[in-house]
């Protein structure tokens, strides 16, 4: 018997396809890449964007007359596609889909091939029996012994409701993993080869404040930390409203918590940023980033922008390219606002600003940020810097500097999982070149 999974969107979906592929083979499956010989196919979708919920329905049809021939095909609909809220819409336009799962929910499925033993993450008791009879579960064959860097979901859902996010209402509300739970999976992770791993969440600073009595981020930072085998720690997605001096002091002390940041700002118009209620202004961000700089004098910082949303004048998107000219931040992931049917801001607000002003404003900063980072990354030239290398691409060894940037190093040798000194000899907007400074001893994978 075999399993197909074609997964699309986040970290979080990459991770929960891990968890699905994973119960899967504990019930026997093994995995294919040929769609056409599976026996269950999951589609793990992602709606944050139209053209992604578009790519799922497309993708979804393709399966139809795979399903005609072979009625017994299972087919499962999962992710943000399906959402927390039901799914009889779903039902109705695709009725050749068998089982249909929320999101970080492998329940459904495994209940339907099991016939109702596991009912979904809700039932939280039985699921963590089901995930604690194997420790192996926690990764699919293919991938155990392999993976060098893995990502760990620890709150899931999202609360904040930012007027132009689709998410809270297809993951539903925050809720933080027990802290037991994320550290034996972090320690199943290392004990099958992981040597870095990245916690996820929405808003993944607000780990913890469901749960009175358990860890906060910074609390919890200091528990993977001490997970003998991961040698890196790293965590996304932060929000300036709860990114505080704890977790600034927590990454500094913590040689394992990895010097990088992802902060989005969106916006660096304070009534456009009221206008997406993110719930802080722009002046509020720039002290943010001057205080982690001050505590971590090398960290890189990420942020996302969107720009022309719903009113976005061209002087209030200058603040934006203002803030961003001032603060030359590491890393912009840009995006053009585009309406998605259900949130606050399609409901409510006109999407008035024109394709065209979308596409110069976003092409302003990206001009822009490419100066920046040229300039940031040159500053690497020539300096010594571990990197710990994931796999080979294309004859070159591809890794990441702590700093998160990637590092390409063309050897023989076999560096998979190692953190090795490296120099840097090129520099450009995306990528760095090294060269090795040891010999490395050849290892057994
Ligand atoms: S913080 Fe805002 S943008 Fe991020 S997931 Fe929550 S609602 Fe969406």
């Amino acid at each position: 018997m075999k399993y197909h999974i074609w997964t699309e969107g986040c970290q979080m979906n990459v991770a929960d396809s891990q968890r699905v592929g994973s119960a899967l083979e504990h019930l026997g499956y093994t995995h294919t890449a040929k769609i056409e010989s599976a026996d269950v196919i999951v589609m793990n979708t992602c709606v944050v964007r139209q053209s992604a919920e578009d790519k799922a329905y497309g993708r979804l049809s393709s399966l139809q007359p795979l399903k005609q021939k072979n009625p017994a095909l299972v087919i499962n609909l999962m992710g943000c596609l399906v959402g927390v809220r039901g799914h009889d819409k779903l039902r109705k336009r695709f009725p050749y889909v068998d089982v249909f799962s929320p999101p970080s929910d492998p329940g459904p499925l495994v209940s339907y091939l099991t016939q109702g033993e596991i009912r979904s993450l809700e039932d939280a008791e039985t699921t963590r029996r089901f995930f604690a009879m194997d420790e192996e579960l926690i990764l699919p064959v293919a991938e155990r012994g392999k993976l060098v860097s893995a990502h760990v979901p620890i709150v899931y859902g999202c609360s904040h409701a930012c007027t132009y996010c689709i998410i809270p209402y297809r993951r539903g509300i925050e809720r933080s993993r027990p802290v037991g739970d994320i550290v034996s999976e972090i320690r199943a992770l290392a004990a099958q080869g992981v040597k870095e791993v990245t916690l996820l969440g929405q808003i993944v600073d607000r780990y913890g404040t469901d749960v009175p009595d358990g860890p906060n981020l910074a609390g919890l930072l200091r528990l993977v930390c001490e997970v003998d085998g991961i040698e890196r720690v790293r965590f996304l997605t932060s929000h300036p409203n709860y990114f505080g001096n704890e977790l600034i002091d927590a990454i500094a002390s913590l040689p394992k918590v990895m010097p990088h940041i992802e902060l989005p700002i969106q916006a660096g118009d304070d009534t456009v940023l009221e206008n997406m209620k993110r719930g802080y202004t722009q002046q509020a961000y720039r002290d943010i980033v001057a205080q982690i700089r001050s505590k971590i004098p090398d960290c890189s910082i990420a942020t996302d922008i969107i720009v022309g949303f719903p009113g976005e004048t061209d002087e209030q998107f200058m603040q934006t390219y203002q803030v961003l000219a001032d603060l030359k931040l590491d890393v912009a992931h840009l995006a053009r606002y585009s309406m998605r049917e259900g949130t606050v801001a399609t409901r409510r607000m006109s999407d008035d600003v024109t394709d065209t002003e979308k596409m110069r404003r976003f092409r302003l900063l990206e001009d822009l940020q490419e100066q920046i980072v040229t300039e940031i990354n040159a500053r690497y030239q020539g300096q010594t810097v571990p990197v710990l290398f994931e796999e080979k691409v294309k004859g070159r060894w591809r890794g990441r500097t702590p700093t998160n940037k990637l590092v390409f190093v063309e050897t023989t040798e076999n560096l998979k999982g190692l953190t090795v000194p490296v120099q840097i000899t090129w520099t450009g907007p995306w990528s760095m070149q090294a060269n090795l400074l040891q010999q490395i001893a050849p290892i057994q994978l």
